[in-house]
């Protein structure tokens, strides 16, 4: 079997134990890793115009030497040689060399050259990095040259040339394991044409083509391997069937104090027949702000229910669960549903009643931090888990209640609108589903950019829109939860605004008080007794006060684009238009620039893709927790229409009986058993 993964290294013509070694300490391995090694940029030696180059350019040119060199030595070993050369037979330069008069017998009057360096277009004058005497073996000049990371003892000129070796020898076994089907359909070059060219690319054209089809087949590779696991685990049919009538569902919606949107009856569809199903459920909703992700998760609650099963929601702070507890005693009112609320500042007491009553199975439902996972909670018969904003527990709650010997169906929801592409890249085995829509007759939020100096005038405008009975956020930044001189800005600034506001009742909220207290401001701003709430960003996340139209962030320079976002959209939750205000003295370009991105565009998927490119992807998900992978090639932050081709032809294939059976596909199957994907299991 000739393949590249087993063909040790040093089978490599010119490579011994020793250099072997110093790849191995690269990550590489076998012949398979080296022809693999892809350079992470080119060094330019194309032969340029002269009349065609820029000041300051780095650039090659051939030249016929004119004068004899002129050097001038200067300490020990240093050295400064001149020679006038002549280009094209038509421009006369002078090249610079420094600490190289060894060179100076090879500078003959009437020879050719190659010299590569920085054009100073005013002096005329090429200051030398590296010559070349055509003749000679000269393999760079007229070429893009790869450069490699290379560390140790291992130089670019020596991985340049055993990678050319190891292309040589062993070229002609690169196979491919792209079905020509999707090449074709794609119109991507051959593996092993990608592979010499991305190593040697012709020109800039070549080089983009060549790293097309690599980014293909690393993504559509790592696709099909996500699709072949999530098919061979599903097939395990390890779940809870859920087993309930549709009608009551629907009877639940239409009891609604609104129309459901389309694309919230979609997606409880695609919850309800995961319920269904005897594979148990891993969907991610994704929906911007405001999109109603709440009462979707409801519907699924309520099938559960239903089934004869208790429901949990999981949120990532009291006031969150709070929220939720009450909006979902409002929501099943009717329909005599138990509804528990088990969070970490309850008594003593109060615990012990939620826990019996969740393991005597009193409780339906319940609400709750973190405290939800703990040791001693135990469920009579947990059928379903919604965890709300996710990306704020960094832990996955599906392991843990599989370790509790459970195996819920599992709804996590998002409001950090990830592009579905990248969502599904970096939740791995879930599905996704997205709400595409935010609820009828919302405004758009409008949104301004001011400087720290007109804060009276956002003063006043906050004002004016409390006189029409509305209600205001103020919120400044976070950085640390306990760093003190945040916590002080807030408290001075909540002066400041009383002292401004009067007649109005202004409250504080920050991550040192005591959670009842924070309750308390909480539920006064909910029942319009304080008119304004200064806060910390603990409102970040999920409260809904529909009377709220005005959204001051302070320093907004200082908060992510995802962030601003989410704080935003604590807002235009009513039939009132709505305000956000940024007040933010950026010093850096970028920092303009984000906050410019921010009243151009209420659209949540829109902003996350303005802070993907702007942060990269590994910043953007936070820590590598988020199971990112890292790619070899691709770069998520731009190949998002590659990444959906691959997913999409991934999905197609490994549906296809063709995939499992046909000969044409097994070098195919046996690229990805080299990772034994076709048996193990990963969870
Ligand atoms: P998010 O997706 O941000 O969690 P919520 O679930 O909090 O959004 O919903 C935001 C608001 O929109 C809530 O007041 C909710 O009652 C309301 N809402 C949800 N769906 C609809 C709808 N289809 N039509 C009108 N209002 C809706
Ligand atoms: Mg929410």
């Amino acid at each position: 079997m000739n393949n590249l993964h087993q063909i040790p290294l040093q089978d490599i013509h010119g490579l011994g134990a020793a250099r072997s070694k110093d790849l191995n300490a690269l990550g590489i391995h076998s012949v398979s890793d080296l022809i693999e090694y892809f350079p992470f940029r080119y060094e330019d030696y194309r032969l340029r115009d002269l009349s065609e180059v820029e000041d300051g350019d780095r650039i090659t040119v051939q030249a016929k030497i004119h004068s004899l060199p002129q050097v001038q030595r200067y300490g020990r070993n240093k050295s400064r040689m001149t020679c006038k050369m002549m280009v094209d037979d038509q421009f006369m330069i002078t090249s610079v060399w420094f600490n190289r008069h060894f060179l100076k017998d090879r500078l003959i009057i009437g020879k050719e050259i190659i010299v590569t360096g920085k054009w100073d277009s005013k002096r005329q004058v090429l200051t030398v990095s590296e010559s070349e005497f055509p003749g000679t073996h000269s393999p760079q000049a007229g070429s893009l040259q790869p450069v490699y990371s290379v560390g140790g003892s291992i130089t670019q000129k020596w991985i340049r040339k055993i990678i050319h070796q190891a292309l040589q020898q062993y070229g002609g076994l690169i196979r491919d394991p792209i079905p020509a089907f999707y090449s074709e359909k794609h119109n991507l070059i051959p593996r092993k044409q990608a592979i010499m060219s991305i190593h040697h690319p012709q020109d800039a054209l070549d080089g983009t083509e060549a790293r097309r089809r690599l980014v293909y087949e690393e993504l559509f590779l790592f696709q099909l391997k996500l699709m072949i696991f999530r098919s061979t685990s599903r097939s395990k049919a390890d779940g809870i069937q859920h087993i309930f009538d549709s009608e009551d569902i629907r009877k639940f919606v239409r009891s609604l104090p609104f129309q459901l949107t389309d694309s919230q009856k979609k997606v409880i569809a695609e919850l309800l027949s995961d319920l269904r199903q005897p594979y148990s459920m891993n969907r991610l909703l994704q929906g911007d702000v405001g999109s109603g992700k709440t009462v979707v998760a409801a519907a699924a609650l309520y099938a559960n229910f239903k089934s004869g099963f208790q429901g949990a929601m999981m949120v990532p702070t009291e006031i969150l669960a709070e929220q939720h507890y009450q909006s979902l005693q409002d929501l099943f009112a009717s329909y005599g549903l138990e509804i528990g609320l088990l969070v970490g500042s309850l008594t003593n007491k109060q615990r012990k009643d939620v826990l019996a009553s969740l393991q005597s199975g009193l409780i339906d439902i319940v609400v709750g931090t973190h405290a939800l996972i703990q040791e001693n909670v135990h469920f009579r018969s947990l059928g379903l888990v919604v965890t709300d904003e996710q990306h704020r527990f960094g832990v996955n709650q599906r392991t843990i209640f599989r370790h509790k010997g459970l195996n819920p169906d599992v709804l996590t929801m998002t409001a950090t609108p990830i592009p579905r592409t990248l969502a599904i890249t970096a939740f791995g085995d879930m599905d996704v589903s997205t709400l595409k829509e935010l609820p009828k007759g919302r405004k758009e939020i409008k949104t301004y950019w001011v400087k720290h100096n007109l804060m009276k005038r956002v003063l006043g405008f906050i004002q004016k829109e409390l006189k029409a009975h509305r209600q205001a956020y103020v919120i400044c930044p976070l950085i640390e939860e306990s760093d003190k001189i945040d916590v002080q800005n807030a408290i001075d600034l909540h002066a400041e605004i009383q002292a401004f506001l009067v007649g109005y009742k202004v409250g504080l909220l920050h991550g040192r008080q005591a959670a009842d207290e924070k309750e308390q401001v909480m539920l006064q701003f909910s029942e319009n007794e304080v008119q304004v709430l200064v806060s910390t960003t603990v409102v970040e996340v999920g409260v809904n006060v529909p009377n709220a139209t005005v959204m001051v962030i302070y320093d907004a320079d200082r908060f992510g684009l995802s962030q601003l976002h989410q704080l935003r959209g604590r807002v235009g939750r009513g039939q009132a238009q709505s305000y956000c205000i940024l007040i933010a003295d950026p010093k850096s370009e970028m920092g303009q620039e984000r906050m410019r991105s921010m009243t151009k565009t209420n659209d949540g998927f829109e902003i996350a893709r303005m802070d993907l490119e702007l942060r990269g992807p590994g910043d953007f998900f936070g820590t590598k927790q988020s199971g990112m992978p890292e790619f070899r090639v691709a770069d998520l932050a731009h190949d998002f229409e590659v990444l959906e081709m691959a997913r999409e032809d991934a999905a197609e294939l490994v549906k296809s009986e063709e995939f499992w059976t046909a000969a044409k596909y097994l070098p195919l199957r046996e690229l990805l058993d080299q990772d034994q994907l076709l048996e193990k299991e990963l969870d």
